[in-house]
């Protein structure tokens, strides 16, 4: 944060206001005291000047009546008594007085230096006006020496008797100082008061600005994320309120921001476990956010997403984008191939907009779902229709040839006859196997089969099966050896349903082995403790690219061969689907013209289902 320059400061500001206020307060005191103490004195001065040109006229005015009433033989007498009163009150108060008599002219001064003007006549308004009778005449004028001062003239006797007229010009300058040495006296208190205000400024406006500087400190704390320290509260004033609620503050801010935290970190959890890709994007398709899944089924990395638009790593035209997110339709399937899985992924985005209060459509959200395995199985469950159907309309179609046959007479020729029934039968009875073997699949697929277990001996199981196909290995001359451990303990399985499994292995093997050919049932125990049996010939073999389907329902090498073997397609699924119930694996190697050998384990333990 940026330093506030000095005249900006609360104090300087707070000093500012102090001063200006003391000095506005004593601007009028000072002029309200000067104007008052001038109106005093001056009223002052002209009242006690007043009182003495008063006193001095009645004190002359004997003088003056003796003069004028022709006493002359005392006149002399008389005037030299008035001017010694007259210069001895001018030693007194520092004045000039003159006296002077009805006709204006001056008689006595008290001035030593106009002395000149004795027996002149003065002139002066004020005095024409006290000889007039008038009693109030006063003027304050500056002298040409640049003293003020004040003129007074009184009558001298009242009424129609004037005898004279005492006229006095009184310096104002000892009124004046004085004056100035009060407005001194006041400045410099002005001065002192303004002095101490700021210094006291200085110091009382710390402890307004000191507990502002201190939440100042904090507040940059909390804008920087450290919430762990708290103001502290010197006071109960505004700036103490101001201190707890910046703490109430700090901590409904610790609480907000820990939810939010919180709420991030469930997102970005949610994110990063969900099982669908998401991007998110901003308004112009530009990719913001996308999780771990996202880039998993897209294949990219944090760098290949830089800057890049939705359009870019979709592959989708930002147009038809636009129409997913705002149109009807707001799903689209794409394909994608995945080089670790080695396979085309298919992958369903679906498109919503984001909408923002008062912003309208600010973004895009596009999930992703991996639908390859879906539509694999849409395409098996298809697939596998297709092949019922199939397989059920090759036999109902012999059939019918053969009724219809019959029906055209071939009835009546008995061997014929004979013959043709035989083939319906046999057709029948594929069709009633495969129908049955697909009941069986059905039950195992909706794990309607309950498996009743009970304990097996293993030998027992393997000498059964081979007694079983006894017959048809000694009509094709086929070998069959039996190998069991000495250490293979008896299992827990559901006999009936093991029985079909090696029914199912060994009917293979007998059927693609040719005449005079070796079948190996084996059977030992894994290391892990598992039941491994195996059932080796060395039969047509198998080539490389059907090994990966051979598993699938209906998948067959030579359709024709199988079928005219009596074979349904369906023998190494219901093999395996029983293996797997049992908690077991199986497994199929083959070489193309050398042999086949299907591989089943199973576990020696007893696991699940229920004992017989
Ligand atoms: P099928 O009823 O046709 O035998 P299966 O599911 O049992 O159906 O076997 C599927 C296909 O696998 C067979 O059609 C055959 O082509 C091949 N197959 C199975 N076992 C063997 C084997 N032991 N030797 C050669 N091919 C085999």
């Amino acid at each position: 944060m940026k330093g506030i320059r000095f005249f900006q400061t609360i104090q300087t500001k707070l000093i500012i206001i102090y001063v200006l206020l003391i000095l506005v307060a004593m601007q009028l005191i000072g002029v309200y005291f000067v104007k008052t103490l001038d109106s005093y004195f001056k009223t002052d001065f002209a009242d006690s000047h007043n009182n003495q040109v008063t006193l001095l006229a009645e004190y002359v005015e004997p003088y003056l009546t003796a003069a004028q009433e022709g006493k002359n033989a005392e006149n002399k007498r008389t005037y030299n008594e008035l001017n010694d009163v007259v210069n001895k009150l001018f030693a007194l108060s520092n004045m000039e007085i003159q006296v002077i008599d009805a006709n204006g002219v001056v008689l006595s001064t008290s001035m030593p230096s106009h002395q000149a003007i004795v027996g002149q006549k003065n002139t002066q308004k004020e005095v024409s006006r006290a000889l007039q009778g008038i009693k109030d005449n006063e003027r304050i004028f500056t002298d040409i020496d640049g003293i003020r001062k004040m003129v007074i003239a009184k009558p001298i006797g009242s009424g129609a008797k004037i005898v004279g007229a005492v006229y006095i010009v009184a310096s104002m300058e000892e009124l004046y100082n004085t004056m100035n040495r009060i407005n001194r006296i006041f400045i410099s208190g002005t001065l002192i008061a303004l002095a101490m205000t700021a210094f006291l400024g200085v110091i009382l406006s710390h402890t307004i600005t000191n507990p502002i500087k201190e939440i100042t400190r904090q507040v940059t704390l909390v804008a920087e994320g450290q919430f762990s320290e708290q103001v502290v509260v010197k006071g109960h004033d505004e700036i103490g309120k101001l201190g707890q609620t910046f703490n109430f503050m700090i901590n409904r801010l610790k609480e907000a921001l820990t939810l939010n935290e919180e709420e991030r970190e469930k997102l970005a959890s949610i994110l990063i476990n969900m099982n669908d890709g998401l991007i998110a994007t901003d308004n112009q398709w530009t990719v913001i956010l996308m999780n771990r899944k996202a880039y998993q089924m897209l294949q990219l990395d944090e760098q290949q997403i830089q800057g890049k638009t939705l359009a870019d790593i979709l592959g989708i035209e930002e147009e038809m984008i636009a129409q997913y997110v705002l149109g009807e339709h707001n799903a689209t399937n794409i394909q994608r191939y995945h080089s670790d899985a080695d396979e085309q992924l298919s992958l369903r985005i679906s498109f919503s907009p984001i909408h923002r209060r008062g912003h309208g459509v600010t973004g895009t959200i596009a999930v992703l779902q991996d639908v390859t395995e879906q539509e694999k199985l849409e395409i098996s469950r298809r697939e596998f229709v297709a092949n019922v159907s199939h397989e059920l309309r090759t036999p109902l179609t012999t059939i019918k040839s053969y009724l219809e046959a019959l029906d055209d007479g071939a009835m009546e020729d008995p061997q014929l006859a004979g013959r043709f029934i035989g083939v319906t039968r046999n057709e029948t009875e594929r069709m009633i196997r495969l129908v049955n073997d697909l009941l069986h699949l059905s039950r195992l697929d909706s794990r309607q089969a309950v498996l009743v277990k009970e304990r097996v001996n293993v030998t027992d199981l393997l000498e059964n099966v081979s007694d079983r196909f006894s017959f048809q290995l000694l009509q094709r001359r086929i070998h069959i050896e039996l190998t069991v451990g000495i250490d293979v303990p008896d299992i827990h399985v559901d006999r009936d349903q093991m029985d079909q499994v090696l029914d199912n292995l060994v009917s293979n093997a007998v059927k693609y082995t040719p005449e005079g050919g070796k079948i190996r049932i084996g059977a030992r125990v894994l290391p892990n403790k598992q039941l491994e049996v195996s059932i080796r010939d060395n039969g047509i073999g198998i080539p490389k690219k059907d090994l990966t389907r051979i598993f699938e329902r209906f998948y067959r090498v030579d359709k024709a061969r199988s079928r005219n073997m009596g074979g349904t397609g369906l023998g190494l699924s219901i093999a395996r689907e029983i293996i797997r119930a049992h908690g077991g694996t199986i497994r199929l190697d083959s070489e193309f013209n050398e042999g086949t050998t299907v591989t089943f384990t199973l576990p020696t333990k007893p696991t699940g289902g229920s004992e017989a």
